[in-house]
């Protein structure tokens, strides 16, 4: 996937909106090592929409590059990027010492992209932002930031460009979330904007009219009714949480017994904490009956230990177990896929995007035997898949979100997704809105006439 960046320029001074990296398929990932084609030195802020690695994962590597200027962001992902930026640290480090250790690298010794400690550097540079505030950065730029969905803390940056006595105003979309969501609150329609840069993930598709809740519902019930435990692998910050509420819910609203939950990733449990503390930023309220948090509800068990986690072997059903990663790609999930997957009473359910060539996708498409950690498992669990939990606004949703826009931008850049879901995005904007939409290539620029929205 390509990670978002933006540069802009205004009498000399220079702004990047996003700086996210790539990820993928090993040609994509070398592009992170390629130098920048500015100087990250001469680079005074970084505004960023939201904590995903597409986002921020580059912010480490510019600092160690020379980047000294404000990292501006919302409050809740101020927290959320200091706990995926450290794990995506951890992970490179992981990395590097496995292709040394192989000799697979023909770098003498392989490096990570950027350590603990470009995070902590980086981190220092923070200035978090709440949602609705205009704040000046320079003469040249100010911002303001409006609700994204997605994901907590979320957003899209209204930005104002100040150049010869006239300005521009240029709205960035960040990823946009979807309306009626589970957590996160409908995103703030687009205002009006002279340009407007916006994300085209599900530019081509639209998501199925589904209820989630009934969809695990069902599930839940049918594994339990065979005594089994039911394995979540789920991403840390985001589908956790959307998991851990939606249990709740079921049995909140009595339409299933109480059952224990065990989290068993300590990033999860961390992002779940920050969730909490942010009362105010999601569409329904985690403290639930008697002010009792989601992350300490009776039947929620946190692991943080790598003990606690093989404790959980020998459990037997009625049980959830929430690991990570999302798409089987590492981390605990593995041993409890190790132990669980031999068995036809458990289920395992897939919440959310996998990638070609990762065992999620391997999983999801019926093999029968899979390899982990260098064994054979056969696959007697069954596999399910629960759809309606995507992150992002489809097409339609993306012209409802374009909806607020009611004078005519001088032009939508449609950016951020695969060719063919950008360039059918870009069809729909033209055709139902009327406006110019251009599909900018890789590192192309624009020069930006001053408008009259600004
Ligand atoms: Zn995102």
């Amino acid at each position: 996937m390509t990670g978002s960046q933006y540069l802009l320029e205004a009498g000399g001074r220079l702004m990047l909106v996003d700086s996210g990296m790539f990820q993928g398929e090993k040609p994509l990932r070398l592009r992170n090592w390629s130098e920048p084609e500015f100087s990250p030195g001469k680079v005074d802020a970084i505004v960023l929409t939201h904590t995903h690695l597409d986002h921020i994962g580059r912010v480490p590597r510019l600092v160690q590059l020379g980047f000294r200027g404000s990292i501006f962001c919302t409050p809740p992902t101020q927290a959320l990027a200091e706990i995926l930026l450290l794990d995506a640290a951890h992970l490179q480090k992981e990395d590097a010492e496995y292709l040394n250790q192989k000799g697979l690298t023909k770098h003498q010794p392989a490096l990570p992209l950027f350590d603990e400690t470009d995070v902590q550097e980086a981190m220092k540079l923070v200035r978090p932002v709440p949602l609705g505030r205009v704040h000046s950065v320079n003469d040249a730029f100010s911002f303001s930031y409006r609700d994204a969905g997605h994901l907590l803390g979320a957003a899209s940056a209204d930005v104002v460009v100040h150049e010869n006595g006239r300005s521009t105003r240029v709205l960035f979309s960040g990823d946009v979330g979807r309306f009626d969501a589970v957590l996160t609150k409908d995103p703030e329609l687009a205002p009006d904007a002279d340009y407007l840069v916006i994300e085209s993930t599900y530019g081509n598709r639209t998501h199925p009219e589904i209820s989630v809740i009934d969809q695990l519902e069902g599930v839940l019930k049918k594994t339990f009714a065979r005594g089994g435990v039911l394995l979540i692998p789920a991403f840390a910050v985001g589908r956790a949480q959307q998991m851990i509420w939606l249990m709740d819910q079921l049995v909140t609203e009595g339409r299933i017994r109480a059952f224990p939950i065990h989290v068993d990733s300590p990033m999860a449990i961390d992002a779940t904490r920050i969730y909490a503390s942010y009362p105010e930023a999601h569409r329904v309220s985690l403290n639930g009956i008697g002010g009792r948090s989601l992350l300490h509800g009776k039947w929620v068990h946190l692991h943080r230990t790598r003990a606690e986690s093989q404790a959980l072997n020998d459990m037997k059903g009625p049980a959830v177990i929430i690991s990570s990663s999302g798409m089987l790609s590492g981390g605990r999930i593995l041993h409890h896929c190790r132990v669980r997957l031999p068995k036809q009473e458990n289920t395992l359910l897939i919440t959310g995007y996998q990638a070609v060539g990762t065992l999620g996708r391997a999983l999801l498409d019926g093999a029968s035997t899979v390899r982990i950690h260098k064994g054979q498992v056969p696959v007697l669990a069954e596999v399910r898949d629960l759809k309606g939990l995507s992150g992002h606004a489809d097409a339609g949703e993306m012209l409802r979100w374009l909806s607020g826009v009611k004078g005519r931008p001088q032009a939508v850049f449609v950016t951020h997704g695969e060719a063919d879901a950008a360039e059918a995005l870009a069809a729909r904007v033209a055709r139902e809105r009327g406006f110019l939409a251009r599909v900018p290539a890789l590192g192309q620029a624009f020069e930006l006439a001053p408008g009259a929205a600004g």
